[in-house]
């Protein structure tokens, strides 16, 4: 297996982070697992060969130590985040709002900041956003969500154009549904009503969302994936879901 080079993922201690570093250890990268999970965080990184290490993209001086203690960086993909809430603007919960703009948004600024260097410095770096469809639609009651998803993509796609003509690509993945812990944090630990988000439907996995990672980070190095949106085939948007009353 070819060495690929060291890969970052955030938020890996489960879901579509945890997938994505398993498959691309798989793959051929030194894998590199940022969580504040350091248990589950440790358990992957050793059944993967790869290195954990404690990170809350919310902090500053967390993002700081991490990033002072990897290496090299090739891939970074900024993962961590997801959704605080389901209520509508009129009686929005600030405390969620600042929590989701927090880690979805500034998490993928500290984190992009950080490691532009080290990207650069690989010859062939590579910046992979996970955002949402939250990040091109709207939907009642989202609003912190997708404001958030929204902003995590300017964020993204303004850097294609300000890093031009260096070595560095920039991929954006747009999942729709998958089915992960993302909805119990959604909910605050309420796994009946998260379990209804899926009702009725065949979700993507985490190993779906993984393989395209990995599509991206695998093409030649003057091929930028630009983005990808990927839905389970019963989601049509954010708002409109085909649902069987026995989920097969
Ligand atoms: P998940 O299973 O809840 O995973 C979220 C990950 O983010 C966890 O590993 C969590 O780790 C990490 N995280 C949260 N806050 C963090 C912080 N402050 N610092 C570092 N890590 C943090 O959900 P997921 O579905 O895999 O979500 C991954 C990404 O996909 C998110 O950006 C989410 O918005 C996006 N997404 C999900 C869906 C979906 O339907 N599931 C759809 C579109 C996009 P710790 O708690 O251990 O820190």
């Amino acid at each position: 297996m070819n060495n690929r080079g060291t890969a970052i993922i955030t938020g890996a201690s489960s879901g579509i982070g945890a997938a994505t570093a398993r498959r691309l250890a798989a793959e051929g990268f030194d894998v590199v697992l940022g969580a504040r999970r350091m248990d589950r965080l440790s358990d992957l990184a050793s059944e993967i060969g790869g290195v954990a290490l404690p990170l809350d993209v919310t902090s500053p001086s967390s993002v700081a130590s991490f990033v002072a203690s990897v290496q090299a960086c090739r891939v970074l993909v900024n993962n961590a985040g997801g959704a605080r809430g389901l209520e509508p603007v009129a009686s929005a919960d600030e405390d969620h709002w600042r929590w989701m703009w927090e880690t979805n948004v500034l998490g993928t600024l500290r984190m992009t900041k950080a490691l532009l260097p080290s990207l650069i410095e690989s010859g062939d770096g590579h910046v992979v956003t996970v955002t949402s469809i939250a990040a091109v639609e709207v939907y009642d009651n989202g609003a912190g969500y997708t404001s958030a998803k929204h902003a995590q993509s300017a964020l993204h796609r303004t850097l294609r154009g300000e890093h031009l003509g260096e070595p560095i690509r920039f991929t954006e993945i747009l999942p729709g549904m998958v089915e992960t812990e993302f909805s119990v944090t959604r909910f605050e630990g309420d796994a009946t009503r998260a379990d209804g988000v899926y009702a009725g439907l065949t979700p993507l996995t985490a190993d779906d969302v993984a393989d395209t990672i990995a599509f991206a980070v695998t093409r030649p190095a003057h091929v930028d994936i630009d983005e990808i949106v990927l839905k389970p085939r019963a989601q049509a948007s954010a708002t409109r879901a085909h649902r069987d009353a026995v989920r097969d």
